[in-house]
């Protein structure tokens, strides 16, 4: 077992601070790794801030991690000293369920352990996440990292890129679909770039008016205003495929408008409850809603070495770890372009 440093919220209300966590000796199945860089997802900031009424404190959060492997395993030996890997938001599962045979741990029947919040089996206690100098993690966990791609702009993907890649995979989006992207941040920015490369006709749907420039480069083809109802009014029933990021509870009845007969709107972002739904909306036109929660461990890997074919990477802002809680305030006044990176050597000034 070793001390690492970490950064921890104590409570809800209180600010992330340096603190002192445990790792454990790894076993033949393991993975050790020395983190690099850590992305900032507005879940950590659910969390942290006890949004989701589950938190455990301390909470070290950050699922968004890239690092070098220091040492593995027996078992573990395809990952070599000094290779470059990502962890996302997992670091197990219980291996034998329906879910996790089909390669979808994140729906594990028996729960899977998340990078943190989760119970910790090793150590007892609760999972520490990427807001630390090291973690230790399950081979079957860790992921690859296409060596052309600029590190520090992966991390994001570890998160933000699957959640976004699964359902454009999983919603079949094609060449020529008209796909809207709901919410410009750290998801919205993946999706439009991801559904960008998968030949979709992406529109940016946002409530500000002031990223459109952005969303245009990022490779929307449009931007439409939601706030904008006769903006709006003329996509009605146009849309293939809608992907809404937004991180709150929110009226979707708008945004189901938008859908074409049998299109569907996947929600990654509210989980919470929604303002109520109105049926008529759905039924008129045979309309679909459906969620989805990250995506797989091999799926992961298809969309890290997809990104590395597209040259894909995120658009990131980097920050020491000493200005977690500044940059926690901007995501959540949605003031972030588009994803905030913790460059971990910061952490050794703590
Ligand atoms: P983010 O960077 O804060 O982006 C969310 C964007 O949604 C904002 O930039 C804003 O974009 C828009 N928005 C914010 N409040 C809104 C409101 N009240 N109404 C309409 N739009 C609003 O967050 P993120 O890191 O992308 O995460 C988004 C959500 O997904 C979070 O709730 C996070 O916990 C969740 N999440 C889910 C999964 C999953 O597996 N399902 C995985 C990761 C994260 P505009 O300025 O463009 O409107
Ligand atoms: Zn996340």
């Amino acid at each position: 077992m070793s001390e690492v440093k970490a950064y921890a919220a104590q409570s809800s209300t209180a600010d992330l601070k340096p603190f002192d966590i445990t790792r454990r000796e790894i076993t033949e199945e393991d993975v050790e790794i020395d983190i690099l860089y850590c992305g900032v997802c507005h879940s950590d900031i659910h969390t942290v801030r006890n949004d989701w009424k589950n938190a455990k404190y301390p909470s070290v959060p950050g699922h968004e991690i890239i690092g070098r492997v220091v040492k593995a395993g027996k078992n573990a030996s395809k990952f070599k000293e000094g290779d470059l890997v990502g962890v996302g938001c997992m670091v197990d599962s219980c291996q034998h369920c329906d879910s996790c045979k089909e390669g979808l741990e994140q729906y594990c029947e028996n729960g899977a352990t998340y990078t943190y919040n989760s119970p910790d089996e090793h150590l007892g206690g609760h999972t520490f996440g990427g807001y630390s100098e090291k973690i230790v993690v399950d081979r079957k966990f860790v992921l690859q990292v296409p060596e052309n791609l600029d590190i520090k702009a992966v991390a994001p993907l570890l998160c933000a890129g699957i959640t976004t890649y699964s359902p454009l995979r999983q919603w079949n989006v094609k060449k020529g679909d008209k796909v809207g992207v709901i919410g410009l941040g750290g998801l919205g920015h993946m999706g439009i770039k991801l559904a960008n490369a998968m030949g979709a006709h992406v529109v940016m749907i946002t409530t500000s008016p002031d990223k459109s420039q952005d969303a245009k480069k990022l490779g929307a083809a449009e931007v439409l205003i939601s706030k904008d109802e006769k903006e709006m009014d003329k996509h009605k029933n146009s849309f293939d495929f809608l992907l809404n990021t937004v991180p709150v509870g929110h009226d979707v009845n708008p945004y189901i408008a938008l859908l074409k007969r049998d299109a569907t709107m996947v929600l990654v972002g509210a989980i919470e409850p929604l303002d109520p739904i109105h049926g008529g909306g759905l039924i008129a036109s045979r309309k679909r809603i459906a969620g989805s929660l990250i995506g797989g461990i091999e799926e992961t890997q298809e969309m890290l070495d997809f990104c590395g074919e597209h040259n894909i990477v995120s658009d990131v802002e980097m920050i020491d770890i000493q200005n977690i809680n500044k940059a926690y305030d901007r995501v959540v006044k949605s003031d972030v372009k588009y994803r905030f990176v913790i460059d971990m050597k910061s952490l050794k000034n703590s």
